[in-house]
């Protein structure tokens, strides 16, 4: 699966303090088979606004 064009700069991974961490979202999400589920590019695709530190689960970060 290509990588997700957002992935250059999404917000939310500004966010975490551990890359491995991050490294696990990106590649189920960003660059992997969950890429359309994730919440982010669903609200995007909606032309909705989405938070920051919503993560690709729906969850959100910090919460
Ligand atoms: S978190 Fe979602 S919107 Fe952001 S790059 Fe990954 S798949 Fe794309």
């Amino acid at each position: 699966m290509a990588d997700c064009q957002y992935l250059d700069g999404c917000p939310v991974f500004a966010r975490f303090k551990q890359e491995g961490l991050k490294n696990i979202w990106i590649r189920h999400y960003c660059q992997g088979w969950k890429q359309e589920e994730c919440a982010r590019l669903k609200l995007r695709n909606q032309g909705e606004k989405v938070p920051d530190n919503l993560l690709p689960n729906g969850e959100l970060l910090g919460k």
